[in-house]
């Protein structure tokens, strides 16, 4: 892009004071910044606002007729951008409503450098994907650093999961390793009545199946999502005290050691064995320190 043709692209005037700005690609593709101004949000960050506008020759060819369509009126959007540091960005500008004089339908114009079904640029949608899929910040920290909020982050998150473990959105993926090693515990959801169950694979840490549940039958579809080839390389699954899942496992693959985990092996040994002992020593000490009273 050419910054320095001002009068032909509407580009701020970057020939005059050349020495307040840095010039970088925008990498955004059909869109004229003319003015920038830094602003403050409600939360004190600082905002870079980029105003400017969309190319004059868009698409305007109607989809059901094939005709041009007519402009229908303009309102003007926000979308958020990369930050720079801890500074915010937004475009701004207007886009257009177009009408087909022949059929009469409306729509929007396409911008496209706008990320689907979000109100911020594809740069700021790939920039949060990325950082969610070193899979080392939480959704509030990722939501920190592109100053997005966490459902947006969280919508990101879930198209960037099922791109990638499922197909078209609906079916999982088989793993794509053999699991030695397999884990399987429930844990109970928010509501606390209800529960759902996780597998992982043990070595990798990778969790391989969450479900509703804490049955037999969460085992079962895990079996047949997975396959009974793909069960033959499991050696052992850890789990707890919970004979659901090891009959399960035991009624479709025999072969499979079910090894008790240490922590459980702990957790009923101390509300089993330690509170009861406790308690009866409690017990003790209170009676005969109730004897080691004056007047006893
Ligand atoms: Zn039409």
């Amino acid at each position: 892009m050419n910054y320095i043709q001002t009068e032909t692209n509407g580009q701020m005037m970057f020939t005059i004071e050349r020495s307040k700005f840095l010039m970088i690609p925008s990498q955004l593709v059909g869109f004229h910044n003319f003015d920038t101004t830094l602003e403050t949000t409600k939360s004190g960050r600082d905002l870079f606002c980029f105003k400017g506008s969309l190319d004059e020759n868009f698409n305007r060819t109607c989809s059901v007729c094939d005709r041009k369509m007519h402009s229908h009126g303009s309102r003007e959007i926000s979308l958020r951008h990369l930050c720079f540091g801890s500074t915010l960005t937004v475009l701004k500008f207007a886009k257009f409503r177009l009408k087909c004089p022949h059929c009469g339908i409306t729509r929007q114009q396409e911008v496209p450098f706008q990320a689907e079904n979000h109100r911020i640029t594809i740069e700021l949608f790939n920039y949060a994907r990325d950082i969610l899929s070193h899979g080392t910040y939480t959704l509030r920290q990722v939501a920190e650093i592109t100053g997005l909020d966490e459902n947006t982050i969280k919508a990101i998150d879930i198209k960037r999961l099922k791109e990638k473990y499922t197909v078209n959105g609906q079916t999982l993926i088989k793993p794509e390793a053999y699991a030695e090693y397999l884990g399987i515990d429930e844990f109970k959801l928010h509501d606390g009545h209800k529960y759902a169950t996780h597998i992982i694979d043990l070595k990798t840490g990778h969790i391989l199946w969450i479900a509703h549940g804490k049955k037999k039958k969460v085992v079962f579809d895990f079996i047949d999502h997975v396959g009974l080839e793909w069960m033959d390389h499991v050696e052992a699954i850890a789990c707890d005290m919970n004979s659901d899942f090891q009959e399960a496992f035991e009624a479709k693959c025999p072969h499979i050691q079910p090894v008790f985990d240490y922590f459980h092996i702990v957790k009923n040994f101390n509300d089993k064995v330690v509170s009861e002992v406790r308690k009866d020593e409690q017990c003790r000490l209170a009676k005969r320190e109730m004897w080691m009273l004056p007047g006893h």
